[in-house]
């Protein structure tokens, strides 16, 4: 197979060294996984261009998850309602596209052991990650979900309107901080799952969380996306009280090996996932995204 990831900036990515390990799992030779560092102006061109050498599929990075959108002949419902498509399958009728940071996340639930249907959900951030988390536990029936935003009365339409097909409520780090408020005070005060999903503690700043104790106190469960450093300052509070916690590594890892289930037409066990995540662990000291 010829695959690869489509980018602007693509010098600190991990997802080759991703797809090799699980090339290198399952004995395959003969599959290369390629970084293409593509200009704005030849989206259009160039998917074409691999379109007709035959490779089988591709992922999309920044910037261009939206932009390739047009392009294609059908998108995913989830990758639809997200607004953004990081997967792509090229088929003998045309291009398909779906969203794996989608299913990442959703496999990353799983492999915790987490369900979150019926559940109050806080996901932090509005960017297109949070998309994605809020999109997956909307679909996996969480009760209430609330996003927190620097300047929740600044939302823009669009993330509004998407909020607001889904079902979900914004609010502000200070209701957040107090336990309270929003529009239906609960989803706050006692919830199931707290989801990070902005940059605060990523490598180098690595000393800062994007909420206090006392907020992660207030949850059974703790996802941050983040995966360099491997233990943000946000997990550490929360493995210190004891909460369950995952890094962002293991969907970084699933959501590749979701769209190897794409390209390939099959299902690669959990259990490979879980050697892909543990080896990719190790690597720990890799450049990253
Ligand atoms: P993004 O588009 O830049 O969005 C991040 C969001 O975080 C922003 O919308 C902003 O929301 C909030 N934010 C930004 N800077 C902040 C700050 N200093 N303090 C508090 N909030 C801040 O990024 P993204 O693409 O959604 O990615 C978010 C994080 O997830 C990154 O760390 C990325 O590396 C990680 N990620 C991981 C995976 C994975 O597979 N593990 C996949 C995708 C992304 P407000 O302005 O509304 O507060």
């Amino acid at each position: 197979m010829e695959l690869g990831l489509i980018g602007k900036t693509l010098i600190h990515s991990r997802s080759p060294e991703i797809h090799e390990e699980l090339f290198r799992l399952l004995g395959e030779e003969g599959h290369h996984y390629t970084l293409m560092e593509w200009p704005e102006d030849a989206i259009e061109r160039n998917l074409e261009l691999l379109y007709r050498e035959g490779f089988t599929g591709i992922n999309v990075t920044i910037p261009y998850k939206r932009a390739v959108m047009p392009y294609l002949r059908r998108v995913s419902d989830e990758a639809r309602s997200i607004g953004a498509v990081n997967t792509i399958l090229f088929k003998g009728d045309g291009m398909y596209g779906y969203n794996t940071d989608y299913t990442g996340f959703g496999k990353t639930l799983e492999s915790m052991g987490e369900d979150v249907s019926g559940e109050r959900c806080v996901v932090l951030g509005t960017g297109g990650a949070a998309r994605a988390v809020i999109q997956y536990l909307a679909d996996a029936g969480a009760a209430e979900i609330a996003v927190a935003s620097r300047h929740p009365e600044h939302v823009d339409q669009k993330f509004q309107s998407f909020l607001d097909g889904v079902g979900a409520l914004m609010i502000s780090y200070a209701e957040l901080d107090s336990g309270g408020s929003g529009a239906g005070d609960r989803p706050v005060s006692a919830a199931r799952l707290l989801v990070n999903c902005t940059p605060v503690g990523m490598f180098p700043k690595v000393g800062i969380a994007p909420v206090s104790e006392r907020v992660v106190a207030r949850f059974a469960a703790v996802v941050d996306l983040i995966y360099n450093p491997e233990e943000t300052l946000l997990l550490k509070m929360a493995r210190e009280q004891r909460k369950k916690t995952r890094n962002g590594m293991y969907m970084l890892v699933a959501q590749a090996m979701a769209s190897e289930e794409i390209w390939r037409d099959e299902e690669i066990p959990e259990q490979l996932v879980r050697s892909v995540a543990a080896t990719m662990g190790e690597n720990k000291n890799a450049e990253t995204e």
